[in-house]
């Protein structure tokens, strides 16, 4: 599903954040991507989301060598990708119903469409009951479920998310990790930067760590 090409990345004036990394997350994985702050674990994930090119090495996700998309095509690859951010990136002045629709607005769906869908996504977050609620009135965990809800609504076959336990209590952090498996577990590849090592210690995945730009071990697919 992805697959790293000895990627570089450098950018400017900076030193660089990844150097020569090649690795591959099969289709159906779920894995943890860890490392120290500046270890280059969200420019990885950019690179995945198009958000950043590499300086050189190839990406590929789903057979699509990104090197080859045009910048025009780039709104289309992001919709098949689900990002999950450790700050939800929520609206608090729209409803969360409105917030998990946002992808679908944009992306063109019918209004019918997107209140089935929409529901859908609540549904499996256990949200239902909140959709016309402001997140502002949500905990910790609540708004990260509608993030969570928000990166799923697009039934996309990857998922990223950046540090998705960032602010969360141990309690809270583990059901979070367990949504994310649920998802794992219905054929979504899922791909997690985070430094709670604790956390994942005890859960049976893959743990793919970074120091300086370079993979320190857990390259290789366990499936
Ligand atoms: P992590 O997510 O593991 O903390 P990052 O990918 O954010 O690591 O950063 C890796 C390295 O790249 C760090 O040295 C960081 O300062 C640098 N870096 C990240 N983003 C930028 C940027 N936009 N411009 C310049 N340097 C950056
Ligand atoms: P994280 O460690 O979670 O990646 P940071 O606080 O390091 O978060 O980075 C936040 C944002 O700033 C990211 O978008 C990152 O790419 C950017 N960034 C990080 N380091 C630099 C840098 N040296 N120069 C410019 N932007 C940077």
């Amino acid at each position: 599903m992805i697959q790293f090409d000895d990627v570089s990345k450098r950018y400017p004036g900076g030193h660089s954040a990844l150097n020569h990394l090649s690795f591959q997350v099969d289709h159906n994985e779920m894995v943890f991507l860890t490392g120290h702050s500046g270890a280059g674990k969200s420019t990885l994930l950019k690179l995945i989301m198009m958000m950043e090119r590499p300086t050189s090495g190839q990406v590929f996700v789903d057979g699509k060598n990104l090197n080859r998309l045009s910048s025009r095509k780039i709104p289309q690859h992001r919709r098949e990708v689900g990002v999950v951010f450790q700050n939800h990136q929520l609206l608090f002045d729209r409803t969360v119903f409105d917030n998990v629709a946002l992808p679908l607005i944009i992306a063109g769906f019918q209004p019918r469409d997107v209140g089935r869908r929409v529901r859908a996504a609540l549904d499996k977050v256990g949200l239902l009951d909140k959709e016309k609620k402001s997140p502002v009135t949500l905990s910790g965990g609540e708004q990260q479920r509608v993030g969570i809800a928000r990166a799923v609504v697009n039934k996309p076959k990857l998922l990223l998310a950046d540090e998705p336990t960032g602010n969360l209590d141990p309690q809270l952090s583990a059901e979070i990790m367990h949504l994310f498996e649920q998802f794992n577990q219905v054929g979504v590849t899922v791909l997690i930067a985070t430094h709670d090592l604790s956390l994942i210690a005890r859960m049976p995945y893959r743990v793919m760590s970074l120091q300086e730009g370079q993979i320190l071990h857990g390259g290789v697919s366990t499936l």
